[in-house]
């Protein structure tokens, strides 16, 4: 088994289908990927959870021994996911030196435990944990604790950023939500964190500009799902690529070094920097005094004994912020996201000042 560094001197690149659908498509995929150069692993789905019952649900252990057949063709470190510890049992039979979980099993302590349990003794498989669907730091930090507490050594674990689910309309199919994932680096400070654009993206226009922004935030790595022919991929068609792509991609993609100790560029930042704390000061001061007249207005509509939400008002406030975001070039979702947190604040203020003995 290949030992893989999660955390080298250049990014980690793994690669390869949503599934394994077919040996041809498998070897041929893989083959494509190797010769490119630029990929340090191969993954492929070989059990898929699935929304819905019906849907391809992987090609099972087969599949496994076309992927061992790869690694042995092309040298390369193989990875699948695994959500059982069955899958386990069968993955480490066939060689597989990486095992992810998956979006929907870091949500289950029951499936995560059940998968450590298998890997307990273990000495040189590596796991990467991706976040859960739902944006819940804690469950994702628990899964790492699961893993270490059987014996995986923190550097034998990494975490996949794969977005998450959301409600309502989204460019993505996984919004990435950076900054929650910032609080999870904090926590595990020295461990990797590659970002999985495709299930982020769940279009391959997308996948460049996300592989960047996780460039520019220094991430270890990217997980780019890759398939020979990706218009008759029988899941994740529309996020998929080519390994011709892959390489375009890969190509497009500044990374940018750790830190620069240039005066001039020290003193650029820190300035800047100065700037922007000043801002955030003025925006919170501003944020409080709005809250003050919130809780005027709750005491007015107390007085007169006037329900809180009034959605014509809502509702001009936000047609507004629309018209405004575009004169300000301010992204509208991004608008609609700091009025609505803005909103939610006020009402509680009113509501205590509704309720108040
Ligand atoms: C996958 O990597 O193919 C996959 C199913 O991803 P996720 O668990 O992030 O949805
Ligand atoms: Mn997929």
């Amino acid at each position: 088994m290949t030992t893989i560094k999660l955390k080298g001197d250049k990014p980690l690149i793994i690669s390869g289908p949503c599934s394994a659908e077919t040996k041809e498509q498998t070897l041929d995929t893989c083959r494509q990927l190797a010769a490119t150069g630029m990929v340090d692993v191969l993954r492929a789905g070989i059990w898929k959870p699935r929304t819905k019952p019906g849907m391809f649900e992987g090609v099972g252990v087969k599949g496994l021994a076309w992927l061992e057949r790869a690694k042995e063709e092309t040298g390369l470190p193989i990875s699948v996911e695994v959500a059982t510890a069955k899958h386990v049992e069968n993955a480490l039979e066939f060689g597989v030196d990486m095992l992810w979980i998956g979006a929907r099993t870091t949500v289950s302590p029951f499936a995560v435990q059940e998968v450590a349990d298998a890997l307990r003794g273990n000495k040189d498989v590596t796991v990467c944990i991706k976040n859960p669907m739902n944006p819940d730091i804690a469950l994702w930090a628990g899964a790492v604790e699961r893993f270490n507490k059987v014996g995986i050594d923190l550097d034998r674990i990494g975490l996949i950023h794969r977005g998450f689910s959301h409600v309502g309309h989204n460019k993505y199919r996984n919004p990435p939500m950076w900054h929650l994932v910032f609080e999870m680096r904090s926590k595990f400070p020295d461990m990797a964190m590659i970002c999985d654009p495709s299930h982020i993206a769940g279009a391959r226009e997308y996948l460049q500009e996300i592989a960047q922004t996780a460039a520019d935030l220094r991430y270890d790595g990217l997980i780019i799902e890759s398939h020979n022919c990706p218009a008759v991929a029988k899941s994740d068609a529309a996020q998929q690529v080519t390994p011709d792509d892959l390489v375009k991609l890969l190509k497009s993609i500044k990374w940018r070094t750790s830190n620069n100790n240039d005066p001039e560029y020290t003193r650029a930042l820190s300035n800047l920097r100065a700037e922007i704390d000043q801002i955030d000061s003025e925006l919170f001061e501003l944020l409080s005094k709005r809250m003050r007249v919130a809780e005027h207005i709750g005491a007015v509509k107390r007085e007169n004994n006037v329900a809180i939400l009034q959605g014509d008002r809502w509702n001009s406030i936000v047609d507004k912020a629309i018209a405004q975001s575009k004169e300000l070039g301010l992204s509208e979702d991004f608008l609609k996201t700091v009025l609505q947190a803005i909103h939610i604040e006020s009402i509680n203020r009113q509501n205590e000042i509704m309720n108040a003995k």
